[in-house]
């Protein structure tokens, strides 16, 4: 008897899980469907839900397969005020300020040694402030390169160009927020070698972000050495390598070296022509004019105690 019953609860047992396993069969093909038609339709799923995000992943994809036009309201302004620009000859060489910053953040006690080159945000902010008071245009490197070799400016404009060197971290996090708050523009002169390797340098991924969003970012060389004491092997190499990294990562004709440091010999300037760089910034102090020659051109260089007035003096028109 037993033996039996237990045959029978067995028998019963296997009925029952073959029914199971049928259910579940259906269970795992309906899901599966699901999925499949899912997987064909979500684009136009998502797009009924949620009609926003799908115009910005289109955005998105485009801006980096080809030279996507800056997409937020601070960059609109500005390319809204470039577009309509009308430049006006000049009958007198033209001369622009071209301002040399590096970082901007508070600087801690241990960076004593590098006081200098650190302007505090608080500073920096009241710059950009005289700058939008006073009413200056903030440039692009094409931009000054027009007005440099066409002797032109903007009417009814005064221009700056914002140039930062060493590519630093700060940029995105302190610097880059402030100018479009107050829908200006800067350039990022990048240490290439540094980008995605040193941790308080600007990532590329930072970088593409923000050149989406107006800024602009030219070579400051591969590894920040003393170009004039180079060999000119090497010399040849951080230019090129350098403008070919940012050229190709960014979808963009990079026309402006910074020499590291400042420091650089006729060779230098040579390789840099060669290269197919339209301009040079230097350290040596002063305001920009094509008569010193595009690949050697004076900067005004930012100091933690450059005041905001003592600044449009320095540059005023
Ligand atoms: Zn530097």
């Amino acid at each position: 008897m037993p033996a039996q019953r237990s045959r029978a609860k067995r028998i019963n047992h296997k009925h029952h899980s073959h029914t199971t396993f049928l259910w579940r069969m259906i269970g795992i093909l309906l899901v599966s469907l699901l999925a499949i038609v899912f997987y064909l339709y979500h684009d136009s799923m998502l797009t009924l839900i949620y009609p926003k995000t799908q115009e910005d992943k289109t955005v998105a994809t485009t801006s980096i397969s080809t030279k996507q036009e800056p997409t937020s309201e601070a960059s609109k302004a500005n390319q809204a005020s470039s577009e309509e620009m009308t430049w006006e000859k000049q009958t007198e060489p033209v001369k622009i300020p071209i301002l040399m910053y590096h970082a901007v953040h508070i600087m801690a006690p241990e960076e004593a040694a590098n006081a200098n080159l650190i302007v505090d945000p608080t500073t920096f902010e009241s710059h950009l402030k005289a700058f939008q008071e006073a009413g200056y245009y903030t440039l692009t490197p094409e931009e000054a390169y027009k007005i440099l070799t066409e002797n032109v400016l903007p009417k009814d404009k005064k221009v700056v160009w914002l140039t930062f060197d060493d590519s630093l971290w700060d940029f995105y996090s302190i610097a880059y927020p402030l100018l479009k708050q107050y829908h200006m523009k800067a350039t990022n002169n990048v240490i290439t070698g540094t980008t995605d390797t040193q941790p308080d340098h600007l990532t590329l991924e930072q970088i593409k972000e923000m050149q989406e969003n107006g800024m602009s970012f030219q070579s400051h060389t591969v590894n920040h050495p003393d170009l004039e004491y180079s060999t000119p092997e090497a010399q040849n190499a951080e230019v090129i390598d350098s403008k070919e990294y940012l050229d190709h990562n960014l979808n963009q004709d990079t026309i402006v070296l910074a020499y590291p440091a400042g420091r650089y010999s006729e060779q230098t300037v040579k390789t840099v022509e060669n290269a197919q760089y339209k301009l040079g910034v230097t350290t040596n102090e002063g305001l920009a004019s094509a008569a010193d020659g595009l690949l050697t051109l004076n900067r005004v260089r930012i100091l933690p105690v450059t005041t905001a007035d003592g600044l449009l003096q320095t540059i005023g028109q």
